[in-house]
């Protein structure tokens, strides 16, 4: 096994950020993430008050297979989700689950959080939707989030609650947070009014500037 003390590092800092953000209570989030050339994924420990967390107790599983690679610790229970979202997202090297009130609010009520704010075009590029009911057994959640995802890096759960990825736990983080953050904004819109959708050309506009020309790796401002 390679030396795996960065990613362990981000995995317990991703879990830790899930209260700081306010998207947990107790334990009911979990954070992970994957390195295919060791084909070794790292997950919150099941139950485990999150100051608690460090990267040494995260608990490594082989992706291929779901073994457990440590005795005596029981990794989260949305272990079969996070493995199936690695083994059939290719690009995806971290998973976020969070109940977050306001977009599980959304997802109380089967509602998708509509494309009508440039920071969702930003983020999303697309409406970030919900899934249908289902329950978790087996890949059920899985297969619902492969069907039902868009081009969104995160899916609400019908009656349950939010996934979010990305290409590091760090970046699955800020689809949870980002996630968290547009659907407080929609709700509070619903409540003097019905959220306008974006036109498509203009959010194409937002998400293109935001993925290929912000921030410090091009020329963006
Ligand atoms: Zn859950």
């Amino acid at each position: 096994m390679a030396d795996n003390s960065l990613l362990r590092l981000e995995v317990a800092k991703a879990n830790w950020a899930l209260p700081a953000a306010g998207l947990v209570t107790m334990h009911s989030g979990n954070a992970s993430g994957y390195d295919p050339e060791d084909d070794i994924l790292y997950i919150k420990p099941s139950g485990m008050d999150y100051e608690e967390i460090t990267p040494e107790n995260v608990v490594p599983v082989r992706v291929s297979t779901g073994e457990v690679l440590i005795d005596g610790v029981r990794p989260s229970v949305d272990l079969p989700h996070h493995l199936f979202l690695y083994r059939n997202l290719p690009d995806v090297r971290g998973v976020i689950h969070t109940h977050s009130n306001y977009a599980t609010a959304f997802a109380a009520t089967l509602q998708s959080i509509p494309l009508c704010l440039t920071a969702i075009a930003d983020e999303f590029g697309a409406e970030i939707p919900c899934a249908p009911y289902v329950d978790n057994e087996g890949e059920h959640i899985g297969e619902a989030i492969l069907k039902y995802r868009n081009r969104a890096p995160s899916i609400l759960m019908g009656n349950h609650g939010v996934f979010a990825w990305g290409a590091s736990p760090r970046s699955a983080l800020k689809a949870a947070v980002m996630t968290e953050d547009v659907a407080k904004t929609v709700w509070l819109a619903k409540q003097i009014g019905e959220p306008k959708s974006l036109p498509p050309e203009e959010a194409e506009k937002w998400y293109d500037r935001y993925h290929n020309r912000y921030g410090q790796g091009g020329s963006g401002a």
